[in-house]
């Protein structure tokens, strides 16, 4: 018996306590253990997470970094489009472990051909006239006649191969083409909300089309607005057959900031109907600074620009006398500028301090390539059309000038040797 009630008071406190302690103590381990199971699960759920971004970040990488030099890929589609001379080319890795390497709307891919009875390879560049995201890459190749004032001149090389000897999977030959992976500083990001101009002349359609394409696909809300001019409807391929995205006359019913404007310069007789029943889509003209003065409310767009030498430069210059700034005119030439001499430069003593070589500049041949080459003083070259960077020399001193705008962003202190001229003596590391 307890003989005091303060003693019974005690034990009661004293085994509340040891209760409490317990279930404390059985609740602690509860906890800790929860909380290892708990560190178990996070840590299982952060590696599967971990696993899952590394495949993903393999798979990306893959897609940029695409292949080295040139893999070998099969023509899957070819499509002659009517009588405009362009057939464009599905094309599709031969070795189907190999990804197609990511590319931005614009940029263009590097063939290497390998003529038959031809010793050394033959380069050329073609745009991707496709959008991003696909499982083929597409290019559109225009068959490259003789110039007009050289007619009995034999037609383009590389473009005469593509049309007449390159098959897709179901014909007789089934050609392989070795392709380099897209290249290129032309181009535009889709997913980017400033306005934008796209102005395609002939083939310069292109990269205009892969533009188009892939905004019209990510982001049909971006104010876009896409001019086309050709001579008349047999050149016009727009609507042609996979030229734009599945769909697109309901895109750009249904989205106000896609627009459309297909210029015929001159047009055939059989155009008149086309041209007078929609004449918001189809303009009598050339597409140039005075169209666009009428339909754009500003001219606080980014402008890019590719289509025939002559239209390019004229466009330019007058985008800019329009008062958009040079940032904003974005050009791509196909080929290199018809050699024309560089009028009003001052003589000038270009030296070649490896070949140890010189001569004087007159501007007679149009600009420091040509020269190079007719002082004897060879430089690797590709384009010749400012987009490829190869014929880039150190510049030892002087300064030089680029009459026509080129994409290609040399380094500070050097030169694109294809696209410019001396601005007074001049001295170059080749
Ligand atoms: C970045 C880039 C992207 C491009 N994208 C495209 C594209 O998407 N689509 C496209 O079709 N092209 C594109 N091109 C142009 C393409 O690369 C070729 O330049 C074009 O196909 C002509 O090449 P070719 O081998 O057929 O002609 P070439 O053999 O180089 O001949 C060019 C011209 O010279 C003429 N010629 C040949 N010999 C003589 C002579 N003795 N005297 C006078 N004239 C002569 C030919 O008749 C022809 O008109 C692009 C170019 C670049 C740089």
């Amino acid at each position: 018996m307890l003989e005091h009630p303060f003693e019974l008071a005690g034990w009661v406190t004293l085994i509340a306590v040891f209760v409490a302690a317990g279930f404390h103590l059985i609740d602690g381990a509860r906890r800790r253990k929860l909380l290892a199971e708990q560190g178990v699960l996070e840590s299982e759920f952060l590696k599967a997470k971990l696993g899952a971004a590394r495949v993903e970040w393999d798979k990306a990488r893959e897609r940029e970094v695409g292949w080295k030099g040139f893999a070998n890929f099969v023509v899957a589609r070819k499509v002659e489009h009517g009588t405009s001379g362009i057939c464009s080319f599905y094309l599709k890795p031969k070795d189907s472990r190999l990804k197609l390497a990511d590319f931005k709307p614009g940029q263009h891919l590097v063939f290497e051909l390998h003529l038959p009875g031809k010793q050394q390879p033959l380069t050329r560049r073609y745009s991707l006239s496709d959008r991003p995201g696909l499982d083929y890459y597409r290019v559109s190749v225009k068959r490259c006649l003789p110039p007009r004032d050289a007619p009995d001149a034999p037609p383009g090389v590389g473009s005469s191969y593509f049309h007449d000897q390159v098959e897709d999977e179901g014909g007789a030959l089934g050609n392989l083409l070795l392709v380099g992976c897209p290249d290129g500083s032309f181009s535009l990001d889709p997913s980017a909300s400033e306005p934008v101009v796209l102005i395609g002349g002939g083939i310069g359609l292109t990269p205009m089309l892969s533009m188009f394409n892939a905004i019209a696909e990510d982001n049909p809300t971006r104010e876009t607005w896409l001019f086309y001019g050709v001579r008349d409807s047999e050149e016009d391929v727009i609507f042609d057959e996979g030229m734009f995205l599945p769909g697109v006359s309901d895109l750009l019913a249904a989205y106000p900031n896609l627009h459309l404007h297909i210029c015929y310069s001159r047009p055939l007789d059989q155009d008149s109907s086309l041209l007078d029943s929609q004449p918001g889509r189809y303009n009598k003209g050339r597409v140039g600074v005075e169209l666009f003065k009428s339909l754009l409310p500003s001219n606080n767009y980014r402008f890019y620009i590719c289509g025939p030498e002559a239209m390019m430069n004229q466009v330019e210059d007058d985008l800019i006398a329009w008062g958009v700034p040079e940032e904003d005119v974005m050009s791509e030439r196909f080929g290199p500028p018809k050699a024309k001499a560089a009028v009003g430069v001052a003589p000038a003593t270009i030296t070649f301090s490896r070949s140890e070589k010189s001569g004087i500049f007159t501007g007679e041949v149009g600009n420091l390539l040509d020269f190079a080459e007719a002082a004897g003083v060879p430089i690797p070259s590709d384009c010749r059309s400012g987009a490829c960077g190869q014929c880039k020399v150190a510049i030892v001193s002087g300064k030089v000038s680029y009459p026509r705008r080129v994409n290609y962003k040399c380094p500070p202190g050097s030169c694109l040797t294809c696209s410019c001229i001396p601005e007074g003596d001049l001295e170059l590391d080749c």
